[in-house]
């Protein structure tokens, strides 16, 4: 039995452990292939606010799916402490007695394998396969393993690889700056995206595909549109940009499931809609959207209550509240009669335009028979009293 073993920090694991495993996968052709995340490292520690464990385990678990026998293991993470090596190998000759070991490293690990603790333990028992992590590192790896075959008898298999440069320290800066999409594999990226891993924030174009693909193909120029108008308007009132564009490029994510998917969506959020919102798709979207927002994208508390406001509005609504609900009605491919009186207040006196719009929907619900939610009608009478109060005041 051939078991592969892959140790690290994985933090996160990238498109070029995947780009090693695959290779070494190839070549060695192991049984079961363990993909082995460390608690801690020996000689460094995990950068403060890291993932916890048990969201590196399943960063790896997404990672590296694709690979034949994959086994992603949690044993030094039970173990606890420092994650030595050789005692992760005592522990796998008793799992697996009769197997043969390949010990999988990057360059940087086997230029400094001699002197890792119990190195010649480790030797003994494994078939030491090292991989480049960056081109033209192969004349290291194969001079060292020359020396490490000599001092100690190792057995040595160098895995042959065009290798996909990519470091996760480096990573971790770009998921800060909203990039990095292109050096973790999707399902990573997502997990990572969801919980907002390692301070990440989302890339934008990464989102709309996202987004769009939720969306019936005509709302698309609508979403855009209301991206667009979301972002002037943070300009124009201080708010700002990037929760205006993630909202506004979220904001109709459910809006495509009818009457029973919202249904279902509210029971999967824990959402309890009233007697009137359960009759209604359009009242529910905003709810489930939200929810959404939140459990798949990760957004902040401000960016979910934008978008659980941006139908019926309500009172006391923040900046960004405003800015969705406004830019979801005027966005340029709108043209009702009246949007252009609403357009041009949006960007002169938004509670104004609130009033306004808010007063209009109710109007236009009314005439399609429509029953009229009463979040709409205690946001029309808040922005009333606030409209007249500042009338007062001037
Ligand atoms: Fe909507
Ligand atoms: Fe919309």
């Amino acid at each position: 039995m051939r078991v592969a073993v892959f140790g690290g920090s994985f933090n996160p694991p990238h498109l070029g452990h995947l780009n090693s495993a695959r290779y070494a996968a190839e070549q060695l052709r192991p049984d079961v292939f363990l993909i082995i995340p460390d608690h801690q490292p020996p000689h460094k520690s995990l950068e403060a606010g890291s993932p916890t464990p048990e969201e590196r385990l399943e960063l790896c678990r997404r990672n590296f799916s694709d690979i034949p026998n994959v086994e992603i293991s949690d044993m030094e993470i039970r173990r606890g402490g420092k994650s030595y090596t050789a005692d992760t190998i005592s522990e796998l000759l008793h799992q697996f007695p009769d197997a043969e070991f390949f010990l999988l490293v990057g360059t940087d690990m086997l230029l400094d394998l001699g002197r890792w603790y119990r190195a010649e333990f480790i030797m003994q028992y494994c078939v030491i396969a090292p991989f480049q992590r960056y081109p033209e590192e192969l004349p290291y790896i194969e001079a060292k393993a020359e020396e490490l075959k000599e001092r100690f008898g190792a057995r040595i298999e160098i895995i042959r690889s065009i290798p996909l440069p990519a470091a996760s320290t480096d990573i971790r800066s770009l998921l800060r700056n909203r990039q990095g999409t292109g050096l973790l594999n999707e399902d990573v990226y997502a997990f990572i995206i969801q919980n907002r891993l390692y301070g990440a924030k989302v890339d934008f174009d990464w989102l709309r595909n996202k987004s769009y693909a939720m969306l019936k193909p005509r709302r698309v120029a609508h979403v855009r549109g209301c991206e667009q108008e979301a972002i002037a308007l943070a300009r124009r009132w201080g708010a700002d940009e990037n929760d205006a564009a993630e909202a506004a490029i979220l904001h109709d994510c459910t809006k495509k499931a009818g009457l029973e998917e919202q249904l279902a969506l509210c029971e999967r959020y824990g959402i309890v809609p009233d007697a009137l919102e359960r009759k209604s798709e359009k009242l529910m979207h905003a709810m489930t959207g939200a929810a959404l927002a939140r459990a798949q994208f990760g957004v902040s508390d401000a960016v979910r209550d934008a978008i659980r406001w941006h139908t019926t509005g309500r009172p006391g609504m923040t900046l960004l509240e405003k800015i969705i609900y406004m830019a979801d009605y005027i966005e340029p491919t709108r043209n009702f009669s009246g949007v252009e009186q609403l357009r041009k207040l949006a960007y002169e006196d938004l509670d104004r335009a609130m009033l306004l719009g808010l007063e209009m929907s109710i109007e236009e619900n009314r005439n399609y028979g429509n029953e009229i939610h009463q979040n709409s009608v205690s946001a029309r009478d808040w922005f009333e009293k606030l409209v007249t109060e500042e009338e007062k005041a001037e």
